[in-house]
């Protein structure tokens, strides 16, 4: 299968487009718009894959290519991600690999995994609040890393937030924090599988081509930890260390309730299926 085209400017084109579309239906009518913010999480996945690319294989030197930290910026934005925020934990995940030190692993200090509900609220929903507060990722940032794009950064989300509010009144702005709220549980819920039961230092691969092709092979997670700076296209090509895995499982909701509350359960139906 081809992969879709990549550029972090059109998936933020595409994502605006999209948010406004559902932005303008939530005037008057929320619940559809909830529905399709759902329905529309594979799209938000499309991005995200750009996102993560882009931050993996840039396009310039940032020192003298500012053109890269503004896209990187915009497309992050979009997503309810600070750019800057981002490439501290993206950076700490691949150093750490869901080991102790990894800002989202999915284990507890006893090596035991997280349920998913404590994991989403740590990692996804709690982040995002403090994310809504102006400039909130300056205090986690150290003050000699603050340059003049992070203040760009920190300011869009905001401006973005205003924005949606003028133009679309309150229902709007709802929508779209819900849209992004949805986005990054389903970021962590991909990032929880993608490291569960599987030795601190690999991950999980999933084959699906369906998931591949419309995440930029997200699914290929151990080859991307093996070797990060390999293109998208070119991570199927790289032998992984742990026995692939369909995707279709992840989606089932029995498989999705025992990870809000039992890994446990979780880890005996993923066996069984
Ligand atoms: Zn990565």
């Amino acid at each position: 299968m081809k992969s879709p085209i990549t550029s972090p400017l059109f998936a933020t084109f595409a994502l605006l487009i999209l948010l406004s579309s559902l932005a303008l239906i939530a005037q008057d009518h929320f619940a559809i718009s909830a529905a399709l913010a759902l329905l529309s999480m594979p799209i938000a996945m499309y991005a995200y894959g750009n996102l993560h690319n882009f931050f993996h294989r840039p396009v310039g030197n940032p020192r003298v290519n500012h053109s890269r930290e503004i896209q990187g910026i915009l497309l992050a934005n979009c997503l309810a991600l600070g750019w800057n925020l981002y490439k501290r934990h993206h950076t700490n995940h691949h150093k750490y690999n869901n080991g102790p030190k990894d800002y989202s692993t999915n284990l507890n200090k006893k090596g035991d995994w997280h349920s998913g509900s404590y994991y989403l609220t740590k990692n996804a929903l709690i982040p995002y609040l403090i994310l809504l507060i102006p400039g909130a990722a300056l205090a986690e940032i150290p003050k000699k890393s603050w340059t003049p794009l992070l203040f760009i950064d920190e300011t869009l989300r905001t401006l973005i937030k205003l924005a949606f509010y003028l133009a679309f009144g309150p229902k709007g702005l709802a929508i779209l924090i819900l849209w992004q709220i949805l986005f990054v549980l389903q970021l962590f819920y991909f990032n929880y599988l993608q490291h569960f039961e599987v030795p601190i230092g690999e991950a999980v691969v999933w084959q699906n081509p369906l998931f591949n092709h419309l995440t930029l092979n997200q699914g290929y997670h151990d080859q991307h930890h093996q070797s990060p700076s390999t293109n998208a296209d070119h991570l199927p090509t790289i032998p992984s260390r742990t026995p692939p895995k369909k995707t279709v499982g992840v989606f089932h909701p029995k498989l999705f309730l025992y990870f809000l509350i039992s890994p446990h359960h979780l880890h005996t139906q993923l066996n069984k299926n």
